[in-house]
């Protein structure tokens, strides 16, 4: 396909999240060139309002945009987080985390994790994240932005956040209306193709035609551009990621304030916790074929204590689009697919596949093969984050209901089956320099999920090990005497709002 007509005019459907976020990089992208960007959301129908924990790539993006991160934290409610506190996931009383940046760093040119494993295999007695700037932080609810100029042995910490989802929808509202992005609040009743099953014009409730050259579809699960109109169809995951439904509720703020995410594993499924400055939002995550509603609800009330808002039951069905890209539609968000919200990536495949689109757009004309390309990296993100995900299921050793007893039987894909076997024999990671998860978060996974390697790699047995190991215990209580010196959490953000 190739088509010489210029786009000048994007049309947007749905004012989520996805929406908000494609609008804000589309213009930003586009600023200089003479488009119309319109964004159409129902008055009917509300967003899924959840999505509120992020990966650090979100910091990027504010900076694509220009936004000042400390205002977009103090109109967003945001917190810092540092990574992932996992609970009950391999066994019931276990806890693992999953940091953002690196854990320690090479020694003599070889990867910091087999030093570490030989000291394991030795019968060391330190966990792999001990060596985590960003959990030696956590631990003691710290925060602080390293500073360039003055490196100490924190500044690998990289951090994301954790905000309201609706006050991010508002925020990125006023900064598409100041850059001219037009934003009308009604409902779209038809969508029209022409004979080339390129989308033509959308018909909206109040009888207005609405014509484009391009059209975004971030109209949630209901995919009415690329799903219903163009008949794109949906891969479902199901079979590898039975959980299918989620209840969420908010509830009062902590104190003290965690920079982290919590992700507590239960009976049917499992429970995030995620920290705002004004409250807290929670979560549980479930398989309905073991847990019913109710049940469901109970349990997050449990464990969750008061509840600030109405418990809210989310179903979803795991997969993704065939296409995201198809002739003059693009889908974003849960229109595209969605993997349950264990790894915070959603918001990340939003801005991922925004910012790919944008760079193919050079001549604003449509190609068949940037199409396909685009697709085709759209389709590895995906692959890459469900292999990661599974990766917390399948190894559980939990056995004390029906949904932890089913992981036993449950296939997995052959690109995590290559995964676990090349990890299993030498600790070797499979090398994906695309993949969104680098090897620290890979090294912490495993560990947590107990695969660890039969064998360390040889090669370390040049350096002297009694050296290492003193160097690893220094350095261990070091990170955590040093981390204890920054503001507390709570207090780094009040500092924030006094500025
Ligand atoms: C339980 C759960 C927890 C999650 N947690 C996280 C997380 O922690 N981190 C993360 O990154 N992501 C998370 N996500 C994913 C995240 O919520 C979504 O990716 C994000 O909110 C984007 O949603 P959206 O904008 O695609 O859809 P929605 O928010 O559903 O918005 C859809 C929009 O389309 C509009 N629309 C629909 N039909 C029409 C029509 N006919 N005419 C006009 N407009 C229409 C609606 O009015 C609405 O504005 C979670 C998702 C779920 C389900």
């Amino acid at each position: 396909m190739s088509t010489e007509q210029q786009i000048n005019t994007f049309v947007i459907v749905g004012g989520g999240t996805a929406g908000w976020i494609a609008a804000s990089i589309l213009s930003r992208a586009l600023a200089h060139m003479p488009c119309k960007i319109r964004l159409i959301e129902s008055p009917h129908i509300p967003t899924v309002g959840v999505g509120e924990a992020t990966i650090p790539s979100i910091v990027d993006m504010l900076e694509y945009l220009k936004i000042p991160l400390a205002d977009f934290i103090v109109k967003t409610n945001a917190t810092f987080k540092y990574g992932i506190k996992f609970s009950d996931w391999h066994t019931i009383g276990q806890d693992y985390w999953h940091p953002f940046g690196y854990v320690g760093s090479k020694i003599d040119g070889r990867p910091f994790y087999q030093h570490w494993l030989k000291h394991k295999k030795h019968g060391g007695q330190t966990e792999f994240t001990d060596f985590s700037p960003a959990i030696a932080l956590s631990k003691q609810n710290r925060f602080f932005i390293p500073d360039p100029k003055h490196p100490t042995n924190l500044s690998s910490s990289t951090y994301a956040l954790h905000f309201d989802a609706t006050l991010v929808a508002q925020y990125l509202t006023h900064y598409c209306l100041d850059k001219n992005v037009q934003h009308s609040l009604n409902h779209i009743q038809h969508v029209a193709l022409n004979p080339e099953g390129q989308i033509s014009h959308l018909l909206l409730e109040d009888g207005e035609q609405v014509n484009g050259d391009f059209f975004i579809d971030c109209s949630g699960q209901q995919s009415i551009l690329m799903g219903k109109a163009m008949r794109i169809g949906y891969e479902n995951w199901q079979h590898y990621l039975p959980v299918n439904k989620a209840v969420a509720a908010q509830s009062a703020a902590l104190d003290p304030l965690p920079p982290y995410t919590r992700s507590v594993a239960h009976e049917h499924g499992w429970r995030w916790q995620i920290p705002l400055q004004n409250r807290t939002g929670n979560g549980y995550v479930y398989c309905d074929q073991y847990c019913t509603d109710s049940a469901a609800q109970d349990l997050l009330s449990k464990h969750v204590g008061e509840f600030i808002t109405e418990p809210r039951t989310i179903s979803f069905t795991t997969g993704k689009r065939q296409k995201m890209w198809h002739k003059n539609c693009l889908a974003i968000g849960l229109s595209s697919g969605f993997l349950e919200p264990l790894e915070s990536t959603s918001i990340y495949l939003i801005m991922k596949a925004m910012l790919n689109f944008v760079q193919t757009l050079p001549s604003k004309k449509l190609h068949q093969a940037p199409i396909n390309e685009f697709n085709r990296r759209m389709d590895h993100e995906y692959n890459c984050i469900r292999d990661f995900i599974i990766l917390h299921y399948c190894e559980t050793k939990r056995t004390d209901s029906d949904f932890w007893r089913m992981w036993q039987n449950l296939a997995i894909p052959d690109s995590l089956q290559t995964k676990l076997e090349l990890f299993r024999a030498q600790g070797q990671l499979y090398h994906d320099t695309d993949d969104l998860f680098a090897s620290d978060s890979w090294y912490s996974v495993y560990e947590g999920m107990g695969v660890r390697p039969d064998e360390y790699d040889p090669v370390i047995d040049s350096s002297d090990f009694t050296k290492i190991e003193q160097a690893l215990l220094s350095s261990k209580v070091a990170l955590e005497h040093n981390a204890s010196k920054p503001l507390d959490h709570m207090a780094y953000l009040s500092r924030i709002k006094t500025k």
